[in-house]
């Protein structure tokens, strides 16, 4: 009688310890050219991943430059005013905002010089000085105006928005949000290096997210730490070609018209938002340590980790207890940014 009491309880036990741990569900969908992995906990997961999708590939059709449905198309080709979703609207208010913080080093009219180097067709030549010169006076910003009452784009001659450099992050944020509102307590995304956490693990431990070694793209450098928030990478070695032995890539200068140049690998922030990480790492990336390292001092709300040409790891002061060498990286020298 006693023993099997016994049993029950180790039975009941067991039962309970099964039922605690909660099941797992994925999506893996191709949006804004890249492959994207979502990944939540709980019974609620499975139909809200299924809106998940749903609402990425509807942000994907707003957002993009190419498709012709898209608000991004009417602006690029209007010479007028043009009336946007709120999504787009938000964008376009979220990249003024830090083309005047970052100093221009994010630019969203950047689409005519990126389309030159040849990034958007595949056709990759360098374009020479005069003609950079030509196509960065079609990117002032400041030229361009938006009205958020009535959500209205009005675009000089000759400008052209190109979203790419937030849409990943802004994405990852609308996704988390309806995951939250349909009762997920933990959740982790990567939006093509994107990646973005609802909550920590399923056991309430941080995640652990691995950064990319831009010099070796088989491994992880180091780990951050994150909770609720936005881990984003801006490199290189996304997108690239190569001629007479120079590398260049994706990722303008908006001061020169080229592939930006600070002497960083990679910059990776760590934050809040997916949207305004994402547009802070592009920024990062134009910047350099220095300019990174200012912003982060005016700033205050993020964290970053940068690689530069040497393989120095540059971290902010923040992630020092946040973060830590990979295996095989402990010998790697790490700077730390103070404020
Ligand atoms: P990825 O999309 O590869 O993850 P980013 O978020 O850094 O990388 O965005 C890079 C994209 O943004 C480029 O492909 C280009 O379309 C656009 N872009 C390039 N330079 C800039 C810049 N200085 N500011 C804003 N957008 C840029
Ligand atoms: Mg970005």
């Amino acid at each position: 009688m006693r023993r099997a009491g016994c049993l029950l309880l180790a039975l009941a036990m067991a039962a309970l310890l099964g039922g605690c741990a909660p099941e797992e569900h994925a999506e893996t969908i191709f949006a804004m050219d890249t492959v994207m992995t979502l990944q939540a906990w709980g019974p609620e997961a499975e139909d809200a991943l299924v809106r998940a999708a749903q609402r990425i590939n509807e942000l994907d059709r707003t957002l993009s430059v190419v498709n012709e449905d898209s608000d991004v198309w009417a602006v690029n080709h209007s010479g007028g005013p043009v009336t946007v979703s709120e999504d787009t609207g938000a964008l376009v208010a979220l990249g003024l905002e830090l083309w005047e913080e970052t100093g221009g080093a994010l630019n969203i009219a950047m689409y005519p010089v990126v389309r030159a180097w040849g990034f958007t067709t595949g056709e990759y030549r360098v374009v020479p000085e005069e003609e950079r010169a030509a196509l960065l006076a079609r990117t002032d910003l400041g030229q361009l105006d938006y009205d958020p009452d009535s959500r209205t784009v009005t675009t000089p001659a000759g400008m052209e928005l190109d979203l790419g450099s937030l849409g990943k992050g802004y994405a990852a944020d609308q996704v988390t949000e309806l995951l939250r509102e349909a009762g997920v307590t933990s959740a982790i995304l990567n939006l093509g290096g994107n990646v973005q956490t609802l909550g920590g693990q399923t056991d309430g431990s941080p995640w652990r997210i691995g950064v990319q070694d831009p010099q070796d793209l088989s491994a992880y450098l180091a780990v951050v730490e994150v909770t609720d928030g936005a881990v984003v990478t801006s490199g290189g070695y996304q997108r690239y070609f190569e001629e007479d032995g120079q590398v260049y890539w994706h990722i303008m200068d908006p001061s020169t018209g080229a592939p930006a140049d600070s002497g960083l690998l990679s910059a990776t922030i760590v934050g809040p938002s997916g949207a305004r990480c994402d547009g802070l790492s592009t920024a990062a990336f134009v910047l350099g340590v220095e300019g990174t390292a200012d912003l982060w001092r005016a700033a205050g709300d993020f964290e970053f980790l940068l690689v530069d040409e040497d393989g120095t790891i540059w971290i902010s002061a923040g992630l020092e207890d946040r973060s830590a060498l990979a295996a095989g990286y402990e010998d790697r020298r790490v700077e730390v940014v103070r404020p």
